[in-house]
């Protein structure tokens, strides 16, 4: 009930559009039973062979309820779909709202294929939430209603058999085929999320499965979730026709109770034989709006148990951080990075990855953040991005709260490179001017220069209109880095964070590189992310972490004198440089 309640929040901007289409879905049925009425006392009345003027009446309603019939119909599947188009849209943006902040930092817990599920299939799912569920229940309603009142107006004695039978129909059984398909269809949804996350999984992580010889443990394992899925759907489509049958039955029964107890009065002259006929036909006309919700029924379980998983989405949200309104743009232009008795952890339960951590970084410094791996660096930089909400201690942005600065800001003021970047699949011109849509072609060879990249990307087929593949995996580990640097060096953020920016670089293009990185980010922010401790001299500061603690912070000089980890660190790395050399 309360999913339902926060589904239909979604309405609210439509209330208009979705009661009009009530009132015609409505209109639709009195229509539908008009019609059959009609017709069928114009075919009793008829055989009692009376003067044409007797039927004309009838003969004009017939032609009248036909028509209206077509046409109301018609309006009402446009204004009702139209509604249906406008909900989706709605809960789309909802959703990509809900994701956007939601993605970074819970790729983790949410799986690709996961994510893929619920944006299609469980959106797919509650599109048709309000024209399968929410407007044929009110339809049902007010024609039992009608029904009632109609056949309490011919004659006192139908009434009850006409509620009982449509109550039947249209309430009980639609609510048994729901009981019944909860069950299976939550195993449906989500065996079918877990079939989707699997393929994903399996295309993504192909050449691993092959190299390790699992693929045909992958595709038991894939085939095992389709047959269960199969066996799940054949289930959901018995308890479908035994739901169809027993509204029939219902409305069979309610039919036989009338002429039952019609059947005598007629005869004694009590009660007019061609209304009997009528109420028959308008009986089974209302089966229109049975069938209707029976089949909403069948698909609310679907519909609630994908409503259910992306609302929950908005749960797992509520850690992260979330945008705020300060949109100074002069400040974030020279931003100075203060931290302040930062901690975190990344659920109540779990240990503190970061430890009362205190950091100035003003604007225009070259830091280096250095720690071994699991140190808490990538943690530190996910907060300062605001990928999850700073719970115990501040970060100030140019002097103001980061959760004060609005998204768009934020996302203007840093650069990131992350340990593993991505590439698109894309030409290589698109995967250059992703986060630099301004840079013109010379920009882009120059940017391509810097990362030494250019003699390659000279000789490709169509220069940089070239396609770099399915997510960039026909480029080497080298290639993939220096593609991702080239478009740092395009960026004109002030501050610019780089994750381990040399990893599959050999050493002597690293130095050149980086030689060139450092003259470039001259005038902006460098935060260098790394866990090895040598050819750093050139940064202002090191700042030493580990196990989410700082435990040294100075100048290259200042800490290469000491003797604290940072020495213990270099010296070990010496150490087993020169064993590789000997
Ligand atoms: P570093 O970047 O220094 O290698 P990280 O900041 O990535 O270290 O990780 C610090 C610690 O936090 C590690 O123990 C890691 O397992 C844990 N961690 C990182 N990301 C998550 C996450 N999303 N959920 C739970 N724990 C995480």
């Amino acid at each position: 009930m309360i999913i339902i309640g926060r589904l239909v929040r979604f309405l609210k901007p439509f209330v208009v559009q979705a009661g009009v289409s009530i009132v015609l879905g409505v209109a639709a049925i009195a229509t539908s039973i008009g019609l059959l009425g009609t017709a069928a006392y114009l075919i009793a009345q008829a055989a009692l062979h009376p003067s044409i003027a007797e039927l004309h009446i009838a003969i004009v309603g017939v032609r009248f309820f036909g028509l209206a019939r077509s046409i109301i119909r018609y309006l009402e599947r446009w204004v009702s779909h139209g509604v249906n188009l406008r909900l989706l849209g709605q809960l789309q943006r909802w959703l990509y709202r809900t994701l956007v902040p939601l993605l970074p930092a819970r790729q983790t817990l949410l799986p690709s294929g996961d994510v893929l599920h619920r944006s299609i299939t469980d959106l797919e799912n509650l599109e048709n939430f309000y024209v399968r569920f929410i407007s044929p229940s009110l339809v049902m309603m007010v024609t039992t209603i009608g029904m009632v009142w109609f056949s309490g107006l011919l004659s006192p004695a139908f009434w009850p058999w006409v509620a009982v039978g449509l109550v039947g129909a249209g309430g009980l059984t639609p609510l048994l085929v729901y009981a019944f398909q909860n069950k299976p269809t939550l195993r449906q949804v989500e065996t079918g999320a877990a079939l989707n996350t699997r393929i994903v999984e399996f295309i993504q992580g192909m050449e691993d499965y092959l190299l390790y010889g699992q693929e045909d443990f992958i595709l038991a394992q894939v085939e095992r979730l389709e047959s269960t899925y199969h066996h799940l759907q054949l289930r959901r489509a018995h308890y479908r026709g035994l739901g169809d049958g027993l509204s029939l039955a219902w409305i069979g029964m309610t039919v036989w109770l009338v002429l039952w107890f019609g059947i005598d009065p007629v005869a004694r002259g009590e009660f007019s034989g061609v209304l009997l006929v009528v109420l028959v036909a308008v009986i089974l006309a209302s089966s229109e709006a049975v069938s209707a919700i029976l089949q909403g029924a069948q698909n609310l379980p679907l519909a609630l148990h994908s409503a259910r998983r992306l609302l929950e989405l908005e749960g797992m949200a509520s850690r992260v951080a979330v945008g705020g309104e300060v949109k100074d743009k002069s400040v974030v232009r020279r931003p100075d990075i203060l931290v302040r008795d930062l901690s975190f952890r990344y659920a109540p339960d779990m240990p503190l990855v970061l430890d009362r951590i205190n950091l100035s970084i003003p604007f225009g410094y070259h830091i280096g953040l250095l720690g071994p791996s699991g140190a808490g660096k990538s943690t530190l930089i996910h907060l300062l991005l605001r990928f999850w909400a700073v719970e115990q201690g501040e970060i100030y942005l140019g002097g103001v709260p980061l959760a004060n600065w609005d998204e768009e800001t934020l996302h203007q003021t840093f650069m990131v490179l992350e340990q593993r970047p991505y590439i698109f699949s894309e030409t290589l011109r698109g995967n250059l001017s992703l986060g630099a849509p301004q840079a013109d072609e010379s920009q882009l060879w120059w940017a391509l220069e810097q990362v030494e990249l250019a003699d390659w990307a000279r000789r490709l087929p169509e220069r940089l209109n070239t396609w770099v593949g399915n997510l960039g995996l026909q480029l080497s580990g080298g290639e993939r880095q220096r593609l991702a640097l080239a478009r740092v060096f395009l960026s004109e953020a002030p501050v610019i964070i780089l994750d381990e920016p040399t990893v599959h670089l050999d050493w002597t293009q690293a130095t050149r590189i980086t030689g060139r990185l450092i003259a470039w980010a001259e005038r902006r922010t460098l935060i260098w992310i790394t866990h090895l401790p040598y050819g750093l001299d050139w940064l202002d500061e090191i700042v030493v972490l580990r196990q989410g603690q700082i435990v040294e912070q100075g100048t290259p000089q200042e800490l290469e004198q000491g003797r604290g980890f940072y020495t213990r660190m270099l010296n070990l790395a010496r150490r087993y440089a020169n064993g590789f050399a000997a």
